[in-house]
């Protein structure tokens, strides 16, 4: 965890409420997706509002190689210049001591104890935390009633195929079936608004209003999305 403290817990009640009022944009659109994407988001934060002071957090990001490339992006856009510059005079830091020059370490570089570069990017692991959480909540809520499971059949967007998939391999098998048979029902839905949309493409149905597949082809890129 980039934080020390992270907050609460993750619960199924975040899930359910993001269920029933998630983003519009096509790369939120899956409850599990989104909040994981906020964890991401907070962790980031957490590390610029936190790394002046915070001794250990400094240690762990020059452990890794900085940010993925996802995460560098999300840093273009909410991070901010003095505490990019701090983060990452430390990396320039560590890549200069073990610098190209013919291959070989400077001597003034060897004699400086050099991190592992083998952390993974600090957002991607909080966002993974985070991710393994909500799955276990959302599991452990279905296992004792109908409340996610209810959601998720009234929710527009739903789960996105990965994790519905991730899902169902936590579950005993009569819930994992009651899950698949929600997604099944989905798919069946998206096809039939996906050929709608086909359908009207033709000119002679064009001056048709468009109803609810109007989005079914966002629907369908995030459905489909790889994590
Ligand atoms: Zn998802
Ligand atoms: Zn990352």
């Amino acid at each position: 965890m980039i934080r020390k403290n992270t907050g609460k817990e993750a619960s199924v009640e975040e899930v359910i409420e993001t269920l029933r009022d998630v983003p519009g944009a096509p790369d939120t659109l899956c409850a599990i997706c989104y909040l994981k994407q906020r964890a991401a988001e907070r962790a980031l934060r957490g590390l610029y509002t936190e790394l002046v002071n915070d001794y250990d957090l400094r240690l762990r990001w020059r452990k890794t190689t900085g940010f993925c490339r996802q995460h560098g992006e999300l840093a273009s856009r909410i991070g901010d210049p003095l505490g990019t510059a701090i983060l990452y005079l430390d990396m320039v830091d560590s890549n200069q001591a073990t610098g190209d020059d013919g291959g070989k370490m400077k001597p003034w570089a060897r004699k400086r104890p050099q991190p592992s570069k083998d952390g993974k990017c600090l957002c991607c692991t909080d966002e993974k935390i985070a991710e393994e959480r909500y799955l276990q909540a959302v599991a452990s809520s279905m296992r004792q009633d109908s409340s996610f499971i209810d959601a998720l059949t009234a929710s527009r967007h739903g789960l996105c195929i990965a994790h519905s998939s991730s899902l169902q391999g936590m579950l005993p098998t009569d819930l994992a079936q009651a899950l698949q048979k929600e997604t099944m029902r989905r798919l069946a839905l998206l096809k039939e608004q996906l050929a709608e949309i086909v359908r009207k493409s033709d000119y002679r149905y064009q001056h048709e209003p468009r109803g609810d597949e109007k989005d079914a082809w966002l629907r369908a890129l995030q459905l489909f999305s790889s994590r």
